[in-house]
């Protein structure tokens, strides 16, 4: 490989304009890196565009909790459920759920649990120094301080949350939160219905419009001399002379020292060639906006329902489900009834009948809990995705690790747990 030194290019590839893509190439030209970053269709056309928009990481708890697999259950028998399953002969989809329910155990739920905390304890850091550095200043999206209050239909249903809260920050994360009765839910956010019970807050959290945040870390990559190239759908990945050159669908063609795979809940039917056989398949969810009476003053989150709230300029954005079936079937409308429907109990002044801007989108959803960040076993040939429900969260920072990894050769040892090939 050319490059500064033995195993450090000059020039790089990121395939996948998504929030993870885009902040390895941002942090790339950190080290004097000359980036390209490729997109099969425009920024932010993955799941990078239409979801929650949390920067949350005190709630990045691993999907593969035990007690998922009881939602899993009902998710086979109920199709309005907030996680969905349909009746499938997909032989790679059973073979994912089957890996997932090995992956739902106790002691690999911590394993996961450990593993993310250094992540997600740099997220906020990373966000801000996208933000200080100008991402988003001119005519941007803010990115808004608010701590995210989650809705229970009662006090019991609250503990739960709150015992993995007590597990999140015994396993490092440093967090604050707070139980809440009745009253100081709702006097917290005149949006919540009497059917609420308890709440809980979550302190120093943050959210953001995630696709306008994409396309201006996209600008900046422009900015600052990188080129973003759409409408470029990798179909050949060919190592050659030290470098590799990638081509389109279209025979155009790039090519470059390294090359950075960041192609979402994609990359799980792209990374075998390259040794990078973790589990991975679309967990499909969706969102919509509705109109509220007024400001709604923070994320409101419905942990019984699986709906996540957020409060955009447009209105506020009702995203959930867990849909695992193919990743370019089209949007369901029944699902977005489902949400609507799940949702309506715990809110009040909020018309969720008045719905525009319905998306779906997929999560990359690997089968242990744990992103895929770091080298292949083709030198020079990285991978980062994987990242599942918070990937926006998570996106930054993973950005800034692995740039370092390429950049310098050395990658962090907190990296380590998310080792493609594992
Ligand atoms: C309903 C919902 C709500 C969510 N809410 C939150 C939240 O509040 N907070 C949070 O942290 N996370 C949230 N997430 C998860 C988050 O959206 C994802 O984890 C994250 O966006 C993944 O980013 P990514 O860059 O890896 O993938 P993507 O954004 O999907 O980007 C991958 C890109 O690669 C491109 N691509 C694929 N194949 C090719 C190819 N062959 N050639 C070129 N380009 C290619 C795709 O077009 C796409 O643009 C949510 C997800 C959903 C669905």
């Amino acid at each position: 490989m050319s490059g500064k030194g033995a195993g450090v290019p000059r020039t790089v590839i990121v395939v996948g304009a998504g929030i993870v893509g885009l902040s390895t190439a941002w942090f790339l030209q950190r080290y004097g890196v000359g980036v390209t970053v490729v997109e099969r269709d425009t920024v932010a056309s993955g799941a990078s565009w239409g979801n929650a928009g949390w920067i949350a990481p005190g709630l990045t708890i691993p999907l593969n909790d035990p007690a998922v697999l009881g939602h899993g259950v009902r998710a086979v028998l109920d199709p309005r459920a907030p996680l969905s399953i349909p009746p499938t002969t997909d032989t790679g989809l059973l073979a994912f759920l089957g890996a997932f329910a090995f992956h739902s155990r106790r002691s690999t739920w911590e394993h996961a649990l450990h593993g993310n905390v250094p992540l997600s304890s740099a997220s906020l850091d990373a966000f801000t120094e996208l933000v200080e550095a100008g991402v988003g200043r001119h005519d941007g999206p803010k990115v808004e301080d608010a701590p995210v209050t989650a809705l229970f239909s009662s006090e019991k249903r609250a503990a739960h949350l709150l015992m993995e809260l007590d597990q999140v920050r015994a396993a490092g994360l440093p967090l604050s939160y707070a139980a809440l009765d009745r009253e100081a839910v709702r006097a917290g956010s005149p949006f919540v219905s009497d059917a609420v019970r308890a709440g809980v807050r979550i302190d120093g959290q943050r959210h953001v419009h995630p696709g306008l945040f994409t396309h201006a870390l996209a600008d900046a990559v422009r900015a600052r001399g990188g080129s973003v190239v759409e409408g470029f759908r990798v179909t050949g990945v060919e190592a050659r002379g030290g470098g590799f050159r990638l081509r389109s669908a279209h025979g155009e063609t790039e090519s470059a020292d390294a090359v950075v795979v960041a192609t979402g809940a994609w990359l799980g039917r792209q990374g075998r060639p390259w040794g990078v056989t973790v589990p991975l398949r679309a967990g499909r969810g969706y969102s919509f906006t509705v109109p509220t009476a007024g400001p709604v003053p923070g994320p409101l989150y419905l942990p019984e329902a699986r709906v996540a709230c957020t409060p955009l300029a447009t209105g506020l954005r009702v995203a959930g489900t867990m849909e695992f079936r193919d990743i370019d079937a089209p949007l369901s409308p029944d699902r977005i009834a489902a949400i609507s429907a799940s949702a309506a109990p715990y809110l009040t002044g909020v018309d969720l009948a008045d719905r525009t801007d319905a998306w779906v989108g997929s999560r990359p959803v690997t089968a242990d809990g744990l992103p895929v960040v770091g080298a292949t076993r083709i030198p020079g040939l990285y991978v980062a995705g994987g990242h599942g429900m918070w990937g926006f969260t998570q996106g930054p920072a993973t950005g800034r690790l692995l740039a370092r990894a390429v950049a310098t050769g050395t990658p962090p040892a907190s990296l380590r747990p998310f080792d493609p090939l594992r």
